[in-house]
């Protein structure tokens, strides 16, 4: 059977396309769009170094999906910061540098094609990871007991987007507390992200696994709790993704597994049954990540 033929035969809209549903994403879509979101986000951008970081506001451009599909000018992004930033604007200075992370491992994967497949430090490969299909389905599912990492899940899983600072946190999660392959997470990743990119998820992923050309340090681990805290102090982004934790106090939001049974009743949350307990215990898992590293030879001292 000829090409058109399949396509006209399943009734599908002109040109053999199935009709999308662009319009229900609450993305602007389109060149218009990504000008729409530009707009909007220069007005912020003089505080983009302080409210990058804070998953619960509106501080970063969501420019991202257009850079992916080329809807927005990298160009025309780069020379309007580079403008502020001559002008001693900070957030502008802190926007153009991750602008220049994108170039940077556009520039890693052309000149290192073998990171599709290989750590960028060939001293890596021998990393033995776990198979733990229990705990991987925890971390897809979004129901790992830690409620930032649940939290960034939920909201890949639902809008097909991920804030920059979560992916950091559930990547290093995924690798480092349940000892899983990078790999895995960056295909999960690929198939999730509206703004999937090979190469920035490929030096994302590398970054957060302590196996790329500019990461994070093996022995560096992320505590999934105190970067809540951090980032998301009195748990508004929390609360957004996770609803079934919206009366549990501030102070608990961040872990609601280390609540006494009274502090759990206050507030009629029943850990295992409303909210799981923890799949693994942060201090346990990074003992096993810092040894499954130092057996490679490798020492704290880099
Ligand atoms: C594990 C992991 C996976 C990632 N996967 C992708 C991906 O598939 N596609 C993707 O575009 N970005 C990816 N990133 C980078 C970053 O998280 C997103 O670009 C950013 O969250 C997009 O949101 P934004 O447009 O609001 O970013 P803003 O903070 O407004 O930044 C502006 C632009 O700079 C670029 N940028 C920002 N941070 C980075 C970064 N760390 N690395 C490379 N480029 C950056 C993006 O093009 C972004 O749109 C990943 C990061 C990690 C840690």
């Amino acid at each position: 059977m000829r090409l058109e033929s399949v396509y006209w035969s399943r009734g599908d809209s002109d040109l053999g396309f199935a009709r999308t549903n662009l319009r229900e994403l609450p993305l602007p879509t389109g060149m218009r769009g990504a000008q729409w979101l530009l707009q909007d986000f220069l007005p912020r951008m003089a505080d983009y170094h302080v409210a990058r970081d804070q998953p619960g506001r509106r501080g970063v451009s969501y420019l991202s999906v257009h850079l992916r599909f080329g809807t927005v000018s990298v160009r025309q992004l780069a020379a309007l910061a580079a403008r502020q930033a001559a002008r001693g604007c900070e957030g502008a200075q802190a926007w153009l540098s991750e602008l220049a992370w994108r170039d940077f491992y556009f520039m890693i994967l052309w000149h290192h094609p073998q990171v599709v497949s290989r750590p960028f430090r060939r001293e890596y490969e021998a990393v033995q990871w776990d198979d733990a299909p229990g705990l991987w389905q925890a971390w897809c599912e979004a129901r790992t007991g830690y409620p930032l990492v649940d939290a960034a899940m939920r909201q890949l899983l639902r809008t097909g987007y991920m804030h920059n600072r979560l992916r950091m946190v559930v990547a290093s999660f995924l690798t480092k507390d349940l000892g899983i392959d990078w790999r895995q997470g960056e295909r999960f990743f690929a198939q999730h992200l509206n703004d999937y990119d090979l190469a920035a998820n490929n030096g994302g992923w590398q970054w957060a696994a302590s196996t790329g050309c500019d990461d994070q340090p093996w022995f560096r681990i992320f505590n999934p709790v105190t970067q809540s805290q951090r980032f998301d102090p009195q748990g508004r982004f929390l609360r957004r993704y996770v609803p079934e934790l919206a009366a549990v106090p501030d102070r608990h939001i961040h872990f609601p597994a280390a609540m006494g049974p009274a502090a759990l009743a206050a507030c009629g949350l029943r850990l295992g049954v409303d909210y799981p307990w923890p799949v693994v215990e942060h201090a346990r898992a990074r003992a096993r990540t810092l040894r499954r590293f130092s057996l490679l030879g490798q020492s704290a001292d880099g």
